[in-house]
């Protein structure tokens, strides 16, 4: 059996900041801390992170007054914001700058008196944030090409569209074309809003679907980036499985596979790759070659305030 590892895969610099400001935090203030919402969607990290005292909370009226707080990775309404100041909380921003970047246009259309349309999914904590930057009825959400076709606009020559960060590149593509179509002055980002960690990652999982025989995407099932892994892989026409480790692999799921590609989601820690990799290697013998089909380099910052301040 062959391996081929996906390069770029894992850990985003969205990610990578949000784990950091987290481990700060810990660091500075000592547990308990509480972070709204999972910092990241991958179980184990917020596992390891419970277990030294983090406290992941849906609701600031579950933090005590006065206590750290800090808004994970996908962002957080206005409103979240507004009651963490009333309970006094000293909350701290993961919010990912990319996400963030996407705040500020659905502030600057509004004010430029744009009605919004997002693509994006229902639920997700990233959509409701970003919907939650503005007043309710401010932005129509966008799930589908029949949404697209459907949705009903006050003025159709004053109309924006954003994205969550992390879809299906092909299907957003669709929907904008579906918007654009009805609504030719269709306002909106320079491309899109999806982020170059999902582009990446998405770019070498196609690449790699060519030559595989099956494609394993490491994240779990709450990651909306993992998911659009598997799908694209599957739209490449390959069998693909959404997994998080060793054990949720069945008996016969190598059944004929000669070639594996392996990728992982952007909030996936990387040694839960090298797991399923000594897995394969042990029970098949397996030979590993990574495949590097985007240099990626990107490095977010810390806020200012968790900035280290030693000389
Ligand atoms: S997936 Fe993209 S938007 Fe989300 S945290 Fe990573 S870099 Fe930021």
């Amino acid at each position: 059996m062959r391996i081929l590892l996906a390069e770029p895969r894992g850990f985003c610099a969205g990610v990578e900041r949000a784990i950091e400001i987290v481990e700060t935090a810990l660091g500075r203030h000592g547990a308990p801390i509480y972070v709204h919402h999972d910092i990241v969607h991958n179980r184990q990290v917020v596992q390891s992170f419970r277990e030294r005292g983090v406290v992941f909370v849906e609701e600031i009226r579950n933090v005590p007054p006065g206590a750290v707080l800090i808004f994970s990775a996908h962002g957080v309404a206005q409103a979240v914001r507004t009651e963490a100041d009333g309970r006094r909380l000293l909350a701290i921003d993961a919010t990912c700058p990319l996400v963030t970047k996407v705040h500020r246009e659905a502030t600057r259309f509004h004010a430029q008196g744009y009605e919004i349309l997002l693509i994006g999914h229902r639920g997700h904590p990233e959509v409701v944030g970003t919907m939650g930057q503005l007043p309710a009825g401010a932005v129509h959400l966008i799930e589908t090409e029949e949404d697209a076709r459907a949705v009903r606009v006050r003025a159709p020559g004053r109309v924006a569209y954003l994205t969550q960060t992390t879809l299906n590149i092909d299907d957003v593509a669709g929907i904008i074309a579906v918007l654009r179509g009805r609504f030719p002055d269709l306002a909106g980002p320079t491309r899109d809003d999806i982020c170059y960690a999902t582009n990446n990652r998405q770019a070498a999982v196609k690449e790699l679907s060519r030559e595989a025989d099956l494609v394993l995407v490491l994240g779990s099932p709450s990651s909306s980036n993992s998911n659009r892994l598997r799908e694209v892989a599957q739209e490449c026409g390959r069998r693909a499985m959404l997994i998080e480790g060793p054990e949720d692999l069945a008996p016969d799921a190598f059944d004929g596979v000669q070639t594996v590609a392996i990728t992982a989601g952007a909030s996936t820690p990387e040694v839960l790759v090298q797991r399923v990799v000594d897995h394969l290697r042990r029970r098949f013998g397996a030979t590993v070659e990574t495949r590097k089909v985007v240099d990626e380099k990107m490095h977010f910052p810390l806020p200012p305030e968790m900035q280290a301040t030693g000389r």
